[in-house]
């Protein structure tokens, strides 16, 4: 199944092959898009709802201020109908209707019309009212109220109720002061009320003393040119009118202004809030009218306002930022996840497809091998022992073709069935539960409890038998379970008859080799000089009383039988032996445990192998008591048989080693001869055998006088010799003298005195040995020639 014919897609629309870092700043993008649009609506949607309310807010502030403009029209109205439609207002009257009026309105008060000539009755009237220091008053050019200038009318105030603490304006002439003046003939001009331009007000608190004052002109009839008796006037303080019973100013969420437009060019602030106008492109404008006069009245939202209705785009943006980085966060960790993930499950297939082609070309080589492997059967089994693979291997040597087997025999068939009955037998005895003739070839064979192979006897198609090593192993899966057994047999007829042929000739050659005396031995030498037993009779254990079984292991176990004096020649001798690859001898003595010193003999035939070793063939024989007969022989060849003391030839032989020793290492040497006087004498007088026990008797005495390291031989007849290494000549004489005199001293027992003439010699240097032997023979001579019986003085 192609794994391509499905492109995954991540999250259903994401082709996997995109980058997760682009998709994460689409989405990013997308998400920044996306907020941007709703911040847009919501700051839309939140400015038109500002808007909104602002102008609610202003159009509700409108009608407030619309509202207290009227009212105050109104109640000025009031009070000029109550002048109206009296006869004439007393001061008390005037304040009991006014002062409940005073709400929002800083006074309201009553200035008749007054003639030059009416001026000095009415001041003098309202001085008798008690009021003592009234006059009419104007301010002067410093602002101080002073007693009014001649003037053919005045309009003086008469009565006045205020909301002030400070002293009422009374007698202060309106006409005096061109606003007032000019408000009044306004009035006047109309027949209704007038309103002045923002002015000061007098006698009014500083904090409301701007305002404007409010006229009403009183009249007994409403026509134009009707009289007018004086005039009603409210004393308005814009602060109070449009502050009083509004939010203060710290909360209020509008920002007044209120200009008045009487003055053409230049329209002057009538109010304004102390609180500012936010920066905002909210604001109202409208014209309301007092009286006759038009007021715009402008309104701006105030920070407050804005503060209270502040856009949460803002939160939206930071909000939605957030969402879209975390939203691109995690489809950039699912994404990039999900790409590893897939990239594996890809890197996975391919590994598994490449295991699938190695398994494939590993099974079809198995298959090879278990068809090439013609010298082995190789038969597998399922779990009952039905046969499922059957080898070439296995028709050549069973005969049975492989179509016929796999899936119709068992194992079991192809056995001899006496031989899995014994096998079941034994096996069931061993484990102490029942085990069948068709697991006996598959029970472990092994003592241990593991798989080892076993010696099987198969039947062959043709029913003739067919001895075989069969090893049984189970066959497990991927999971460890058990699936079938494996068994792989060799034809093992050969190897049988080679191994009984090999077997008959050991026998041979342990029997050969147990009647012949001495040991044989196989015997080699490595390239690198290492040694080692390759055979060795039971005969070798007799020679170095080592077992056969050990030398095998060790060789170096030989060399510490071998005599310590002897082992470097042996040594030598192997070497000589594989250098010149020529026989080996030797005869050396070992050092046994139980027997001790013993001498053998050892012969052996070197063969060089392929590798650069050498490998010998040999013999080694006891030769201990060979050795002590040549010995013994060696004893008798160099002693002289009658007198038991050494001959003429150890004499010779001795003196060649003695001079080679002096030659070689300095030192002395000296000879004694001596002759028997007149022994024929002797013989002629007591018989040969008289002769013969003389001659014993005299080199018996002779021997006692003697050092060990002296050397007495007979050189023949009645001749001596005394070989005395490291004695020089005046020594030699001493002691030949000493012989001489212990000779002559005491007579023999059938012959009575016997002696001897004595020559003596010391070697010099260069001197052979027959030349120093004639210098003793020719001391013998002279001592003969001088009568015998002495000892020559030698000659040096
Ligand atoms: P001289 O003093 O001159 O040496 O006289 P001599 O008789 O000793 O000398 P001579 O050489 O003439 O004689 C040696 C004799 O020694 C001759 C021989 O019969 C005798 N003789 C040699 N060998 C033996 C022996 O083995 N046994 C006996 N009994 N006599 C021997
Ligand atoms: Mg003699
Ligand atoms: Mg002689």
């Amino acid at each position: 199944m192609s794994l391509h014919a499905v492109r995954p897609r991540i999250l259903g629309f994401i082709s996997e092959d995109v980058s997760a870092w682009l998709v994460a700043a689409l989405v990013l993008l997308a998400g920044g898009v996306l907020t941007g649009l709703l911040a847009w609506a919501t700051l839309d949607l939140f400015q038109h709802q500002l808007r909104q309310r602002f102008q609610l807010l202003a159009s509700e502030r409108y009608s407030r201020i619309e509202e207290r403009f009227e009212d105050q029209e109104q109640r000025l109205d009031g009070l000029r109908r109550f002048f109206v439609n009296s006869e004439s207002v007393s001061r008390s009257e005037f304040d009991g209707y006014a002062k409940p009026l005073l709400r929002r309105t800083q006074a309201y008060s009553w200035a008749p019309r007054v003639t030059r000539a009416e001026r000095p009755i009415l001041e003098q009237a309202v001085r008798d009212e008690g009021l003592s220091g009234f006059g009419f008053r104007e301010l002067n050019d410093a602002g101080e109220l002073v007693p009014a200038a001649e003037r053919d009318l005045y309009v003086p105030v008469l009565y006045t109720q205020t909301q002030s603490h400070l002293p009422s304006p009374l007698g202060y002439d309106l006409l005096a002061q061109p606003l007032r003046r000019a408000t009044i003939e306004r009035a006047d001009r109309l027949g209704s009320m007038a309103v002045s331009q923002p002015l000061h007000l007098v006698g009014i608190e500083p904090s409301y003393s701007r305002g404007v004052l409010l006229v009403a002109p009183v009249r007994r009839q409403q026509t134009p040119d009707a009289v007018t008796l004086g005039y009603v006037m409210a004393v308005v303080s814009m602060q109070q009118l449009l502050a009083d019973g509004l939010p203060e100013e710290s909360h209020d969420y509008l920002s007044v202004r209120i200009l008045d437009l009487s003055t053409e060019d230049q329209h002057e602030v009538l109010y304004e809030s102390s609180n500012p106008a936010a920066p905002s492109e909210l604001s109202s404008t409208r014209l309301l009218r007092l009286a006759d006069h038009d007021y715009e009245v402008d309104m701006l939202p105030s920070a407050v306002f804005l503060q209270a209705n502040h856009s949460s785009v803002g939160s939206l943006v930071v909000l939605g930022g957030l969402l879209s980085l975390l939203l691109s966060a995690l489809l950039y960790v699912l994404v990039s996840q999900r790409q590893r993930a897939l990239k594996m499950v890809e890197q996975r297939t391919q590994e598994l497809r490449q295991r699938e082609q190695e398994l494939r070309g590993t099974h079809g080589q198995l298959r090879g091998v278990l068809n090439a492997a013609t010298q082995v059967a190789i038969i597998a089994t399922d779990l009952r022992g039905v046969i499922s693979t059957f080898n070439a291997g296995a028709e050549l040597m069973l005969g049975y073709p492989a179509n016929e087997v796999v899936g119709h025999m068992t194992l079991e068939n192809l056995h001899l069935p006496r031989e899995l009955e014994t096998r079941s037998a034994e096996l069931s005895a061993r484990y102490g539960k029942s085990i069948p003739t068709c697991q006996a070839m598959l029970v472990e064979g092994g003592e241990e409890g593991g798989h080892e192979a076993r010696e099987w006897t198969l039947v062959r198609q043709d029913g003739s038998h067919l001895a075989v090593n069969m090893l049984a192993t189970p066959v497990l899966d991927d999971q460890g379970l058990w699936v079938g057994h494996l068994a792989i047999c060799i034809d093992i007829t050969e190897r049988k008859r080679v191994y009984e042929a090999l077997a008959a000739r050991d026998v041979l050659l342990k029997k050969l080799s147990a009647h012949v005396p001495g040991g044989i031995y196989q015997f080699k030498m490595e390239f690198d000089g290492r040694f080692s037993v390759i055979y060795a009779s039971d005969g070798i254990r007799e020679i170095y009383e080592l077992e056969p079984d050990v030398l095998l292991l060790n060789a170096e176990a030989i060399f510490s039988r071998i005599h310590a004096l002897d082992s470097t020649r042996v040594r030598a001798s192997i070497r000589d032996s594989a250098d010149t690859l020529s026989p080996w001898r030797e005869e050396y003595r070992v050092q046994l445990p139980l027997r001790g010193l013993r001498w053998v003999r050892g012969e052996a035939t070197p063969e060089e192998l392929p590798g650069g070793g050498v490998l010998w063939h040999g013999y080694i024989s006891d030769i201990s008591d060979l050795k002590r007969v040549e010995e013994e022989l060696r004893a008798l060849s160099v002693t002289d048989a009658l007198t038991g003391i050494h001959n003429r030839r150890y004499f010779q032989e001795r003196l060649t080693n003695e001079m080679a020793r002096v030659e070689r290492g300095g030192g002395e040497l000296s000879v004694i001869m001596l002759d028997i006087d007149h022994f024929k004498r002797i013989n002629d007088q007591h018989g040969h055998a008289v002769g013969d026990r003389v001659l014993q008797a005299v080199c018996e005495r002779i021997g006692h006088r003697l050092r060990r390291t002296d050397v007495f031989c007979r050189l023949g007849g009645e001749e001596f010799m005394v070989l005395c290494p490291d004695i020089n000549v005046q020594h030699a004489h001493i002691l030949a003298v000493e012989l001489w005199q212990g000779l002559r001293c005491s007579p023999f027992n059938e012959v009575g005195t016997v002696t001897a003439s004595f020559g003596v010699a010391s070697w010099r240097v260069g001197e052979g040995a027959d030349a120093l032997l004639l210098r003793a023979d020719s001391g013998v001579y002279a001592a003969k020639q001088a009568g015998r019986d002495r000892v020559e003085a030698p000659v040096n």
